[in-house]
């Protein structure tokens, strides 16, 4: 587990992020490792100067580049999807802001992210350092190519929405391992659970509610 400097007379938003986490708990979900995550990450660090009122608001914030940074709640159920117990490495495709990579953290042993857009990969870096978070390694590039040099993971997490499966994606997941996608069109999906069932390569896919997501763009996603 990281150490994070938190408390204490700096961190003046230690209230509001209490009352995130009760918003979570009213609204069902009730893995105690996941809500621990959201008590103890600043997401104030990960939000533009301009909404970092809202930081701890249960909704999706702008975070330049036409990205948003994902509402809390949707975020709160796919950590509870993963089912991390502390000892994965896992893989996140768009780091956006960072901020779920830091939950991600906190909750698995080490975490690979990959963004394709340069100044957000950049403000997501400075962010992790800020919260002293250093269990994170940043990818800039194609992360419907996945990370090979660190596979395979326990876990994968896609939090933009692609047409399919990357393939690269399916082959780089442990066996055993859960990797979560948004599915489907353009601005339309459906959050999938793809499991590695045994050690060959059968996929088992559970649909776990409509979701909407920003595009997956790259290879194996849309076109940019
Ligand atoms: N979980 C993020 C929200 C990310 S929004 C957060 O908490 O802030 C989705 C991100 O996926 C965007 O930053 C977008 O640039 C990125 N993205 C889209 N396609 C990608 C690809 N092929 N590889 C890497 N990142 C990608």
């Amino acid at each position: 587990m990281v150490s994070r400097r938190l408390s204490g007379p700096g961190d003046t938003f230690a209230g509001y992020r209490v009352r995130l986490v009760e918003t979570l708990r009213t609204k069902g979900i009730r893995d105690l490792a996941v809500l621990k995550a959201f008590a103890e990450t600043p997401r104030h660090l990960f939000v533009p100067d301009a909404v970092r009122h809202r930081a701890y608001e249960d909704a999706a914030l702008p975070i330049g580049k036409g990205q948003t940074i994902s509402q809390p709640y949707t975020q709160a159920r796919y950590l509870e999807a993963l089912r991390l117990r502390g000892r994965e490495r896992v893989l996140e495709i768009g780091t956006g802001s960072g901020y779920q990579t830091a939950l991600l953290a906190a909750l698995a042993a080490t975490v690979f992210s990959v963004e394709r857009v340069e100044a957000l990969a950049l403000a997501a870096q400075r962010a992790l350092r800020e919260a002293l978070i250093t269990n994170v390694s940043v990818l800039l590039g194609d992360g419907t190519l996945g990370w090979s040099a660190y596979a395979p993971y326990d876990a994968i997490l896609v939090t933009a929405g692609g047409p399919d499966v990357p393939p690269p994606l399916v082959e780089q997941l442990a066996p055993g391992g859960r990797l979560l996608i948004p599915l489907g069109v353009r601005g339309a999906q459906t959050l999938t659970l793809v499991e590695r069932v045994g050690a060959g390569a059968e996929l088992r896919h559970t649909p776990l509610g409509t979701a909407r997501f920003v595009p997956l763009l790259g290879e194996h996603g849309f076109d940019a």
